[in-house]
């Protein structure tokens, strides 16, 4: 029967937060507000290697990395971040830099105020800050450098290092309920109290509430759901998101998709990050690339240009179409240091690489530029689509260089200057 309304398309949601502003020299990131979903990263380089960890900044920054964190655990690792800075300021990097601080941040930023200065915002930990009457006094030393240096904060609670003695208190009260609550609600609401609690004091101390933004992280996807829904429902601050922990390969980056893709359809989390385990000898930047596909997939940000491919099935004559599929992934990702400045726009482009002339010619039209291998039983060519229409057909075995360079040129004549018009 026919429809008398069209079916509605989904979108993520947004909500309003507030915005902080993180900042190296002229360099402005904000978060919240109205502002874009930010790609984060951390670096896994021992901070004190100066040279190392200034370009494995370099490469997350490449990657799409707009804030990235580094350890400052020790005197050493504080007194290595101005030089850290220094490089990447003499490599051209501007990405802001964010301190992250367990245990002795409060000596450590009172101590070597070149580092206080140089980082770009702070990340707390509420339950790594202290015990007792000294937890207190630390975190307000914390806060009291953010606001002498007019630092944004992260306050983020993790559930590997939660407040025991907040936690060991809302138990208690838990146990006094007519209906004690289950343990797990009881280890949630820890998490956003003290999330909400430290926010709270550090505005009491006098720290702008916009320069503050919340994390509660967790390693199960049912828990970073929970968490996050109530953390938003009750705070307005700008909210860090990622799935901690998530694992390796596969498992962390499926999980950390799962968990995040829900919530930011909800229009929860202003910034996120992938905590991916790396494979041996993988590149840090995969989580950074995760990330970004994260967003791009739900259409919350571009920042390269898609690639559509079909599964390959028995009608795939061979691996060209991988090989294919692969390379022009490759390509395009590898142009996009160049090109995302030279060719404003290029990042929303979508390619179709596709195995046969089942869906091929459809696919490929619906992309700006697609190719259709020929399946099995099919003529040995590869029609080209540009812009919906049939414009050439490859034949041979330089098709993969053929096709490369009709890209190439399709994105210089399209996204190049001021004749940026459909080729
Ligand atoms: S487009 Fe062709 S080769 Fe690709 S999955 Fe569909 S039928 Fe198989």
């Amino acid at each position: 029967m026919e429809r008398s309304t069209p079916v509605a398309s989904a979108s993520a949601m947004s909500r309003k937060t507030r915005q902080a502003t993180v900042a190296w020299g002229s360099r402005l990131v904000t978060v919240g507000g109205n502002a874009p979903v930010r790609v984060q990263s951390m670096t896994n380089t021992d901070t004190v290697d100066v040279i190392g960890t200034a370009i494995q900044i370099k490469a997350l920054a490449l990657a799409g990395s707009e804030m990235v964190r580094l350890t400052v655990n020790t005197p050493e690792a504080a007194q290595a971040v101005p030089h850290i800075r220094a490089q990447l300021d003499r490599m051209g990097v501007d990405v802001p830099l964010i301190g992250d601080f367990h245990y002795n941040g409060h000596r450590l930023l009172t101590d070597y105020p070149e580092c206080a200065q140089t980082l770009s915002k702070y990340r707390i930990n509420p339950g790594n800050v202290g015990k007792g009457d000294k937890r207190d006094r630390q975190f307000g030393l914390m806060i009291e450098a953010a606001i002498r240096w007019n630092k944004p904060v992260r306050i983020g609670v993790n559930w590997g290092s939660l407040d025991q003695e907040l936690l060991a208190d809302l138990m208690d009260q838990n146990s006094r309920r007519a209906v004690p609550w289950d343990a797990k609600p009881v280890m949630y609401e820890a998490l956003i109290s003290s999330a909400i609690q430290s926010a709270q004091q550090a505005v009491e101390l006098g720290m702008n509430p916009d320069q503050i933004i919340l994390s509660c992280k967790v390693s199960g996807v049912q828990d970073l759901i929970s968490v996050y829904r109530e953390l938003s429902r009750r705070c307005d601050y700008a909210l860090h998101l990622g799935l901690t922990e998530a694992g390796m390969g596969v498992k962390g980056a499926v999980a950390s998709a799962a968990a995040l893709s829900v919530l930011l359809q909800e229009g929860i989390g202003d910034t996120i990050r992938v905590s991916l385990t790396p494979q041996p000898g993988e590149s840090r930047t995969q989580e950074v690339v995760i990330a970004a596909e994260i967003l791009q997939a739900l259409e919350l940000r571009s920042f390269v240009p898609s690639v559509t491919a079909c599964p390959g099935c028995g009608r795939t004559t061979s691996t060209t179409f991988q090989e294919l599929t692969q390379q022009i992934e490759a390509f395009l990702r590898a142009q996009m240091p160049v090109w995302r400045n030279k060719y404003p726009g290029v990042e929303k482009m979508k390619v179709a690489v596709m195995g046969c002339i089942v869906n091929g010619p459809g696919e490929s039209k619906h992309a700006d530029i697609g190719i259709s291998l020929p399946g099995t039983g099919e003529a040995p060519a590869a029609p080209v689509f540009i812009d919906g229409e049939k414009r050439m057909t490859l034949r041979g075995d330089a098709i993969a260089q053929e096709f490369q360079v009709i890209v190439e040129n399709y994105v210089e004549k399209r996204f190049g200057g001021l004749g940026a018009t459909k080729a």
